[in-house]
């Protein structure tokens, strides 16, 4: 009888060692891959050139995943280290909230949500295991720890005194990281605008609408309904401007975003998308609409997985930059890879020389390099940012 007790409580400890710590990251070295390839070339003259730039990023999704990130990990695509080998100045680090089983950019339906799953799988508190606010909140609380555990190389980007101190740190040689709390989809508000307060005292300065689902906000792009902003909707869109969050419009159905142009006329931004005329995919917005969008002054950032791009390589990435150029303005584009973001990438960010080395082979003048890789976003974000503090 002992004996049985025994193996069976050994394997109930085998089974929630797997749940607990294996397969979390099984789960993440699986959907957080890097293509093979050989060493992307760089020539000393992009190698050169990316060392001048001020880089900047819109989205990544790694605070969802349980690594340290301040340590150089062996799977995914972001952390402390590989930024600062990347050279990048500022990352926008995005919290995800709720991911339906079965999610696809076309007809995505309610369904289980993956991420209460991940939660409970990698032992965030149990406040979050239900509340999306609370989920959102613990993983700012993620990214704040890496700053204070490295504060020589991580800050929160707050305000503009924020971002002009990074800057100047930079300029004088320090390779300090200024990240910035994202949300992927509003329904981190848990449905109660009085969240926004705790979100922004969090550190969070930018929302996205949407993510897969339609929601109390509005459709989703890849929902069922295709739907406008909602009465909620557009009572948030409106406290998202007057508190000074930045909009994210990506994953939006058409009509929410045309609505969203329809109330405000601050600079929104697409943060990790493709342009369709260069790639036909439901995931990215037909041109007229990012036309429409990028005359407020917004931002687009540019994603490197296929979805959105169709070729996923250096080259495929300053393919899709030119065509947003052309259609956008040398003033409307930037960078949103979607590291960590459960799609297959090119390259880890350690390796984002690579993307200079391709603007460069595409052709486009080192001014308008400059502006893609940062300036752009740098741009905005000394805008949209509060002045101080709040
Ligand atoms: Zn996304």
């Amino acid at each position: 009888m002992a004996m049985v007790f025994w193996g069976l409580a050994g394997i109930a400890v085998v089974a929630l060692i797997g749940f607990f710590v294996i397969a979390p990251a099984v789960a993440e070295r699986g959907m957080n891959r890097v293509l093979p390839h050989a060493p992307w070339p760089v020539s000393d003259r992009a190698k050169a050139l990316h060392e001048t730039l001020t880089i900047g990023d819109w989205h990544c999704d790694s605070l969802l995943w349980n690594r340290d990130l301040t340590r150089r990990g062996t799977r995914g695509h972001v952390d402390l280290p590989r930024l600062i080998a990347g050279n990048v100045a500022v990352q926008v680090f995005t919290t995800v909230t709720r991911v339906p089983a079965g999610m696809n950019v076309r007809d995505t339906k309610p369904a289980s949500d993956r991420i209460t799953l991940l939660a409970i799988a990698q032992l965030w508190p149990v406040k979050s295991w239900r509340s999306l606010c609370e989920r959102g909140l613990h993983q700012a609380r993620r990214l704040h720890r890496v700053a204070d555990r490295v504060p020589q190389g991580l800050r929160i980007l707050r305000d503009r005194a924020d971002l002009d101190r990074l800057l100047a740190d930079r300029a004088r040689g320090q390779k300090v990281v200024g990240a910035l709390i994202g949300a992927e989809g509003a329904h981190v508000l848990d449905a109660r605008l009085d969240n926004l307060d705790r979100l922004w005292d969090a550190g969070f300065r930018l929302i996205g609408l949407h993510h897969f689902l339609d929601s109390e906000v509005g459709g989703s792009l890849h929902g069922t309904t295709r739907a406008g902003l909602t009465p909620y909707g557009r009572d948030l869109v409106r406290a998202l401007v007057a508190k000074g969050f930045i909009i994210d419009l990506t994953h939006s159905s058409v009509q929410t975003a045309r609505d969203v142009l329809a109330l405000t006329d601050v600079p929104l931004v697409v943060s990790h998308t493709g342009i369709c005329s260069f790639c036909q995919s439901p995931r990215n917005f037909p041109d007229d609409l990012m036309v429409e969008i990028m005359a407020r002054g917004g931002v687009a950032g540019i994603g490197y997985w296929a979805e959105v791009i169709g070729d996923p390589s250096p080259a495929g990435i300053a393919g899709a930059v030119k065509a947003a150029v052309d259609l956008l303005g040398e003033d409307h584009v930037s960078l949103g890879s979607d590291f960590d973001g459960a799609v297959p990438q090119p390259f880890d960010v350690s390796e984002l020389a690579a993307v200079t080395e391709a603007l460069l082979g595409a052709g486009l003048p080192e001014r308008v390099i400059a502006k893609v890789m940062g300036g752009n976003m740098v741009r905005l974000l000394a805008r949209m940012l509060p002045a101080r503090g709040a």
